[in-house]
C-alpha cells in the first residue's frame, strides 16, 4: 500500500485509483536446450524445469570390461549411481589351436596366456605327451613338430627292412636309408661300406691283390693235395712192408708161441681161435690194400 500525500486541505482523502501489488511470477516457460543424462539428445526444457533428464533410451556408456555397454535406462552417473557391472564370460577369440576357455570373466585387453596342458600322442603314436597349451599354440611350425616328438628313434621299418633312423617325426619316413651295409667282392677278400639306399647300384670288383691271393691259394691247395697223396702212398707202403714182415716172421713166432699155447689153452680156446682168424682176415686184407694202392697210383700218375 502506498501512502498518498494530500496536496492541500481541499483535497479529500479517497481510495487510490491504482494499487500496485507484488505478485509471484508464473514459472518461466522459456525453452532452454538441455541434454539428457546420457547425452543421447538435446531437447528444449522449459526454463523453470532446468537440468538434465532421462530420455529412457539404454544408457550405452562403455562398461569397465571394455567390451560391453550399459543397458540400464538413461541414468545419472554420480555418487552411488553407477552403470551396471558386466557379468559375462570372456568372449575374445582363443589362440588358434587352444581348445580351452579364457580363465577370466569379460575383461579389457589381451587374454592371459592359457595355463592348461594339452595331452597328445607323439608323431609315432607310441608316447603320450603333455605340452603347455600356450607353448604349443604360440610355437612356429618347426617348434610344433619338435614339441610333438617323443625324441625316440622312429619305430617304423623302411621298405629295405632297416629301421628308420630319424627321431619320432610326422608324415612318412624318408626312404633314403643311411644304414651302412657291407658289400664284398666276388672272392670275399675286399669289403666296402655303402649307405643301404645306394647299395644296389654299387659293386665291389676284385682287384690285383685279390687275383694274386687267389693264385697263391690255388697253389697252396695244389701243394697240399700233392703232399696228402704222398703221405697216403707212404702209409700204404709202410703198411705193406709191415704186413710182409709179419708174414715172414709168422713161422718163427708161431713155433715160439707153441710152448706158451699149452698154457693159454688151459685158460680157454678163444685166444687160439682168434689168432687163427686174424691170419685168415689179414691175408685177403693185404691183397686188397695192395690192389687199392696200385689203382690209386695208376690214377694219379
Ligand atoms: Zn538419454
Ligand atoms: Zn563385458
Ligand atoms: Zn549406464
Ligand atoms: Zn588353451
Ligand atoms: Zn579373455
Ligand atoms: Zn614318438
Ligand atoms: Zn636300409
Ligand atoms: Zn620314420
Amino acid at each position: 500500500m502506498v501512502k498518498v500525500q494530500l496536496a492541500g486541505p481541499w483535497e479529500q482523502r479517497s481510495e487510490p485509483a491504482f494499487v500496485q501489488k507484488a505478485l509471484p511470477c508464473p514459472p518461466c516457460q522459456v525453452p532452454i536446450p538441455t541434454a539428457c543424462f546420457g547425452e543421447h539428445e538435446v531437447s528444449p526444457v522449459p526454463c523453470h524445469l532446468q537440468g538434465p533428464f532421462s530420455c529412457r533410451r539404454p544408457c550405452g556408456r562403455p562398461l569397465t570390461c571394455g567390451n560391453h555397454t550399459c543397458s540400464v535406462e538413461c541414468h545419472l552417473v554420480a555418487g552411488g549411481n553407477k552403470c551396471e557391472v558386466c557379468d559375462e564370460g570372456c568372449s575374445k577369440p582363443r589362440p588358434p589351436g587352444c581348445p580351452h576357455a579364457c580363465s577370466r570373466p569379460c575383461h579389457p585387453g589381451n587374454c592371459p596366456p592359457c595355463s592348461q596342458m594339452i595331452r597328445q600322442r607323439c608323431h609315432c603314436k607310441i608316447s603320450m605327451l603333455y605340452v603347455e597349451c600356450t607353448k604349443l599354440t604360440s610355437a612356429a611350425e618347426q617348434t610344433k613338430v619338435e614339441l610333438g616328438s617323443c625324441n625316440n628313434q622312429c619305430p617304423k621299418e623302411l621298405s629295405c627292412g632297416h629301421r628308420c633312423k630319424q627321431v619320432c617325426h610326422p608324415g612318412v619316413c624318408e626312404e633314403k636309408c643311411q644304414q651302412k651295409v657291407k658289400l664284398r667282392c666276388p672272392c670275399k677278400r675286399l669289403k666296402k661300406e655303402f649307405p643301404c639306399s645306394l647299395s644296389d647300384q654299387c659293386v665291389v670288383q676284385c682287384d690285383e691283390a685279390c687275383r694274386d691271393q687267389q693264385r697263391k691259394v690255388s697253389q697252396v691247395k695244389e701243394a697240399e693235395q700233392r703232399a696228402a697223396q704222398e703221405e697216403e702212398q707212404k702209409k700204404l707202403q709202410e703198411e705193406l712192408e709191415a704186413f710182409e714182415k709179419r708174414q715172414q716172421r709168422g713161422g718163427g713166432r708161431r713155433s715160439k708161441k707153441r710152448g706158451r699155447r699149452e698154457e693159454v689153452e688151459e685158460e680157454g680156446g678163444g685166444g687160439r681161435w682168434w689168432r687163427r682168424c686174424g691170419v685168415l682176415v689179414l691175408v685177403p686184407l693185404g691183397g686188397a690194400l695192395l690192389s687199392a694202392a696200385a689203382f690209386y697210383l695208376l690214377n694219379t700218375a
